[in-house]
């Protein structure tokens, strides 16, 4: 928690309630650690901008000289507009249009497809052109089966053993395939699983002369619980360093660029939810403090069970104490919570619970259910001065696209 209890105050008296604030610093900090990841290699950082898009936030993390992954042409757009030049961004598609490949090839973004038919597609429209190929190595990882992204029972990338196929159709498109990329999974604090992973890539792209990049994907993860250990960064660097090195001695092309795809890991920790208390109630033996943080504001307890830290900070002086309560959003329904059964300071109307780590896919999986108006985000600079990088949505948002 890096703000003081009267900035807590101050802030929401400013800007409203609920709010998203960002330290500038320590998203800075985040980079430079991925930036830094293998000093003695060929790296490039992707950040996988779908944990967080705002346009500011993008602006400081190319500032860092980190380059940018898209998943979609909204992201395109987006990074564009934040000062990224189309050879920065990598587009990662799944199961896209043609009409979408076509909006990156004309931007003249490199895209990633992900199947033997996406493949075709991209051939049929843009022969004798660059491509990547997402290769799912068959092992994934993930702190919920809905975001591992690997392995033998998710959607994605190209199989393991289809390199012939993939050949045979880069050969009939006379395509160039400049870089091989995996993604198998998010939030791992353990590096095992990835260095798994990234072998499994380089034995496919033994099989891949003269690329230019291979693509080792994200999911590095933070810790959300209090006193969680930290993902030794050193440890993952030094057993990468060895596994890239056994593959580099093989390779034709010594000057392959290296890449990870870090999407949670940049902004997660630089982020903080504010919501204010409007009710603090017993319902049959539980205690329930009623805030404006309702899943539209921050969806990841609600859609993968997720734990994030709660701070209570007090309204008022001298009033001690703690207790167990679950803290709940204003969304009618009942699975709306945010904390479950937590130890935490005796809470009163008035205070305000401060959420951590919601710098990564907070924001940017809010949505307007139960026409709630999405949270405005407040950036603290390096100086320490706050400043609106989005304002509240009002009514008028609701109704902008009604015809
Ligand atoms: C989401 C995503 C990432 C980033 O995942 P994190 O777990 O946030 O690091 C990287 N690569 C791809 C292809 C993704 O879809």
């Amino acid at each position: 928690m890096f703000l003081s209890d009267e900035k807590v105050f101050e802030l929401i008296k400013k800007y409203g309630s609920p709010l998203y604030v960002y330290d500038e610093k320590i998203l800075r900090k985040s980079c430079k650690e991925m930036h830094d990841l293998l000093p003695g290699k060929n790296l490039r950082v992707n950040y996988s901008a779908k944990a967080n898009s705002n346009i500011e936030l993008l602006k400081i993390v190319r500032d860092e000289d980190i380059d940018v992954d898209a998943m979609s042409p909204g992201e395109i757009y987006l990074q564009k507009l934040a000062g990224y030049s189309s050879d920065k961004i990598f587009y990662i598609g799944n199961n896209v249009s043609k009409e979408e490949m076509q909006y990156a090839i004309d931007e003249n973004v490199l895209v990633s497809v992900d199947s033997l038919s996406q493949l075709e597609s991209f051939g049929q429209i843009n022969p004798g052109g660059n491509v990547a190929v997402r290769f799912n190595p068959g092992i994934g990882t993930g702190h919920h089966a809905k975001v591992v992204t690997a392995g033998k029972k998710t959607k994605f990338g190209v199989q393991k053993d289809f390199v012939p196929q993939v050949k045979e159709l880069l050969k009939k498109y006379d395509l160039n395939l400049v870089g091989i990329d995996q993604h198998i999974g998010s939030l791992f604090l353990e590096s095992d699983s990835y260095i798994k992973g990234v072998e499994s890539l380089l034995e496919i792209a033994a099989q891949f002369p003269g690329l230019k990049f291979i693509d080792m994907g994200g999911g590095f993860g933070v810790p959300y619980h209090e006193g969680e250990g930290r993902l030794d960064l050193k440890e993952l660097s030094d057993k990468l360093d060895k596994v890239l090195d056994k593959f580099l001695a093989d390779y034709d092309n010594k000057d392959v660029l290296f890449k990870i795809e870090p999407g949670r890991y940049i902004p997660a920790e630089c982020g903080v939810l504010l919501g204010e208390v409007y009710s603090v109630k017993d319902n049959y033996g539980t205690t329930y403090v009623g805030t404006d943080l309702g899943f539209n504001v921050l969806m990841r307890p609600v859609l993968y069970d997720s734990y994030h830290a709660v701070t209570i900070v007090k309204a008022n002086a001298g009033e001690d104490g703690e207790e167990v309560a679950t803290i709940v959003g204003n969304i009618c329904e009942s699975g709306d919570i945010i904390a479950s059964d937590r130890q935490m300071k005796k809470v009163s109307v008035g205070d305000v619970v401060a959420v951590g780590n919601a710098g990564a896919y907070g924001f940017a999986m809010s949505s307007n259910y139960n026409c709630r108006l999405k949270p405005a985000e407040v950036l603290i600079d390096k100086d320490g001065c706050d400043r609106l990088i989005r304002r509240r949505d009002t009514f008028e948002d609701l109704i902008r696209n009604f015809v």
